[in-house]
């Protein structure tokens, strides 16, 4: 087979601005070890995430130019809102800035004290906008998801036995909502399967509770279910997405994703009591239903980026990308998450650092020795994101201590990657000498977007 390409060509690019090695170290020291801190220019390869980062194709950009700015009833809004109710197959589609506005206005209405909000892996927005109500946010992920090294097909899955099993003893009037992340963001990226994806909604259903879909991978998800579940091997991309949604009772959705747009978002939903709840809440805090706290240029790019990332040429380069980086880090012995996710590679930084504990955030540790290396910027999927604090204030460390390198889409090219990987085998090679780290600032919630942090320095 020969080398899957780029399906694109360039026409715009974007200088990237080097720094040396002495640089970064004071560089990282200022932003007191925190990526989020750090300048953009900064810089050099930039994985911090894949969301809003994507690049447009010149039909989006097509696109912006013929938006129209209407307030009420703007065309653009017909184009989005036909060509997502066309994906999804759902009739109502209500329009947000991004990702968790949606989440914002659908748990503001659904959540509260004494309700669990259930899921394979609740996102940290999800989870915060969860608890943000009052209520719980419960992860139900099947085990195999849980051993970042175990090679398996779909290890996004829920639990069915458990989720059924703690409907039963929670009782399902507590229970609002069961929300399956697609691909599994905070568990690497991984896929849900269609058969897992129909088991969870014929539970939900059985107990009246409604299913909703965390939709901003769902082209990558679908892709996979198309390589890796047997029975549609033969059918398109399009139509696996629409049976997906067709067993969920709504979604919400990151554009900022899947739809290559730099921001917005959306909720799709099938039941219009629980929309006209929406619209309501959306008028106070986004706007209007027809624009959702967005331009119209950004409802066409929306539309535009939908169609394209349902092309199988981009999905197959998409998902092989990523592959293509876990595979050089296996072979240097690397500890990845295994299989290779949609939008990202995991190290698995709890085993590549063994020598710090939990409560020196060895993931925190290695995305302040892969910048300093190299100048590329992960993030954090560990302890420092999901960590709480006991009674007594000791940390309740998380499942996992990951650090995400999240592939911006059409954004950088092999050589880019290759770069990637150089400096991750490089930092491997010295991990040893890597110190841990502990904090000096945190906000109470969502503390990894601000926290501050040092050396530790025994
Ligand atoms: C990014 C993301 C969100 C939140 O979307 P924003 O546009 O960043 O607000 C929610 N869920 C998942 C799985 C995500 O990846």
């Amino acid at each position: 087979m020969k080398t899957i390409i780029e399906p694109f060509k360039i026409k715009s690019v974007e200088q990237i601005y080097f720094t040396n090695k002495s640089q970064r170290i004071e560089i990282i020291k200022k932003a007191h070890y925190n990526p989020f801190l750090i300048k953009a220019d900064d810089v050099i390869i930039d994985l911090l995430t894949d969301s809003g980062t994507s690049a447009m194709s010149s039909a989006q950009w097509a696109g912006i130019m013929i938006g129209d700015e209407s307030y009420a009833g703007s065309n653009s809004f017909f184009r989005f809102e036909k060509t997502v109710s066309e994906i999804t197959g759902m009739p109502i589609v209500i329009p947000t800035h991004q990702g968790r506005a949606s989440e914002k206005i659908l748990f503001s209405i659904i959540g509260g004290k004494g309700k669990y909000i259930i899921s394979n892996t609740l996102f940290d927005t999800t989870r915060a906008n969860v608890e943000a109500s009052g209520a719980e946010g419960v992860d139900i992920l099947c085990a195999e998801g849980k051993i970042p090294s175990m090679i398996a097909p779909f290890k996004g899955n829920i639990d069915t036995n458990a989720l059924e099993k703690f409907i039963k003893e929670k009782g399902a009037e507590n229970i609002p909502l069961c929300i399956i992340t697609v691909t599994n963001n905070s568990g690497g990226g991984q896929p849900v399967s269609m058969q897992n994806i129909k088991e969870s909604s014929i539970i939900c259903k059985k107990y009246g509770i409604p299913m909703f879909i965390d939709a901003c991978r769902f082209a990558e998800n679908c892709y996979f279910i198309k390589k890796r579940e047997k029975g549609y091997e033969n059918i398109s991309v399009r139509e696996i997405a629409k049976e997906m949604f067709s067993y969920a009772d709504g979604s919400t959705m990151s554009a900022k994703k899947d739809a290559f747009a730099n921001i917005g978002g959306f909720i799709t939903l099938k039941n219009e009591e629980l929309a006209t709840k929406c619209r309501n809440l959306l008028i106070i805090t986004e706007g209007f239903p027809t624009y959702g706290g967005l331009a119209g240029r950004d409802l066409e790019a929306i539309a535009i980026g939908l169609n394209e990332v349902l092309d199988e040429n981009y999905l197959q380069y998409r998902i092989r990308s990523t592959e293509y980086l876990s595979e050089k880090l296996v072979a240097a012995g690397v500890p990845v998450m295994q299989p290779s996710g949609g939008h990202a590679v995991y190290i698995d930084a709890k085993a590549m650092l063994p020598h710090i504990t939990v409560d020196n955030y060895p993931g925190q540790s290695l995305v302040a020795a892969l910048y300093i290396e190299g100048g590329i910027r992960g993030v954090e999927i560990g302890s420092l994101m999901f960590g709480k604090y006991d009674k007594n204030g000791k940390l309740i460390p998380a499942m996992m201590e990951l650090v995400r390198l999240a592939i911006p889409r059409r954004v950088y090219t092999q050589s880019h990657i290759d770069y990637v990987a150089e400096v991750i085998i490089e930092v491997s090679k010295n991990r040893e000498k890597i110190k841990g780290l502990e904090i000096t600032y945190e906000a109470e919630a969502l503390r990894h977007f601000t926290a501050k942090l040092k050396e530790v320095s025994s």
